[in-house]
């Protein structure tokens, strides 16, 4: 594929907007990721906030 106009591999399935994130696309709130794995740090999860992304890494 030749996809190369703007961004490095942006993922446009999934949207982010974590800049402190290494895999976050520095031009377009975008992962770079193929896949993300997300998760909880919560029991019993009620709202977003309670979620995480556990692909995170820090830039
Ligand atoms: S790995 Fe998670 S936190 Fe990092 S850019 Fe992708 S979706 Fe955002």
């Amino acid at each position: 594929m030749n996809n190369k106009s703007c961004c490095q591999n942006v993922n446009k399935c999934i949207e982010c907007t974590v800049t402190q994130c290494k895999y976050h696309n520095n031009t377009e709130n975008y992962c770079t990721l193929d896949k993300i794995q997300v998760g909880t740090h919560e029991k019993d999860p009620k709202m977003p906030s309670c979620t995480d992304c556990n692909s995170f890494v820090l830039k």
